[in-house]
């Protein structure tokens, strides 16, 4: 058969996009076969897969946004055609910005032929900036977090596959936006601006849900790893919340449905990591180990 080594199809039946009426067809993953093999979970709780033979390196994650190929216009499927009918407007008016700050990076993006890693990263760009026209119900501070996470991990990958070509700067500018959105979702959420859905994937990654506490490990994880550092004393006080907000994690109880084990074991090491950064920079300081009440 000829299509043995194909990794993704075009849906046969047509989505229109909510903002200029173009018709297309969206692509997605073909399951199975032994296309994806499973690789470990990184400390920012992604899964890595393993290329195959048969289908070599598959980056299942370029395929979960749906982009409309004309406007640019992108959103995760389950949202795309939701887009509340007071915002349409708005976002046709944000065509040209969209179409013009990808151009600077990637001239050249074809929505309607198989996706590449350049597709994978704009449709994470595209989205980051969608996600502003939707109302607070769709979790639209959280899902710009996840769509800038995403699109930093896409980044990294680009920068392995092209080398020389600076990605990874772009990738700590996505690094960066996710903390911010993170900790601002955080703060809408318990400021009751933003209740998180029952229902929201939050992935980060598409193989599991780490849900509520996955934010929180996250939130504190992404200010340690890419939280400002120029200014010793703001970073001590920002490394002191972080390690508040990862003992909140394991310092409660055992593992549970709500903390997966990779969280839990995680969230002890980034907290033993914080501290020696604290006592790095302040020698003496007082770094109050929560962890051992866990033991
Ligand atoms: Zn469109």
């Amino acid at each position: 058969m000829s299509d043995v080594q194909k990794v993704t199809f075009f849906e046969k039946k047509q989505t229109v996009c909510p903002i200029c009426a173009a018709k297309f067809f969206r692509e997605d993953l073909l399951s199975g076969g032994g296309r994806l093999i499973a690789g470990n979970l990184t400390k920012e709780l992604r899964r890595n897969y393993e290329p195959s033979k048969k289908f070599g390196a598959i980056h299942p994650l370029i395929y979960a946004v749906t982009v409309c190929p004309v406007c640019y216009f992108a959103a995760l499927p389950q949202d795309f055609a939701s887009v509340p009918d007071a915002s349409v407007s708005k976002a046709e008016v944000n065509t040209d910005d969209r179409r013009e700050s990808v151009n600077a990076i990637f001239p050249q993006l074809d929505f309607t032929a198989p996706r590449t890693l350049h597709e994978g990263v704009a449709s994470y760009f595209f989205a980051t900036m969608c996600y502003d026209f939707y109302d607070k119900k769709f979790n639209p501070t959280f899902k710009a977090g996840l769509a800038s996470l995403r699109a930093a991990w896409l980044l990294s990958d680009l920068d392995k596959a092209e080398q020389g070509e600076s990605w990874d700067h772009l990738a700590l500018l996505f690094y960066r936006k996710a903390h911010f959105y993170y900790e601002l979702a955080l703060e809408r959420e318990s400021g009751a601006q933003e209740a998180f859905d029952a229902a929201l994937a939050f992935g980060p990654d598409l193989d599991k849900n780490y849900g509520y506490y996955g934010v929180i490990y996250l939130a504190a994880y992404l200010d340690y790893k890419y939280g400002p550092t120029a200014d010793a004393e703001k970073r001590i006080a920002a490394l002191q919340y972080a390690r508040r907000m990862m003992a909140k994690i394991f310092g409660v109880g055992k593992s549970s449905k709500n903390r997966p084990a990779a969280i839990l074991d995680n969230a002890k090491e980034v907290y033993e990591q914080m501290g020696k950064e604290i006592e790095k920079l302040q020698p003496g300081a007082q770094v109050d180990d929560e962890s051992s009440d866990s033991a």
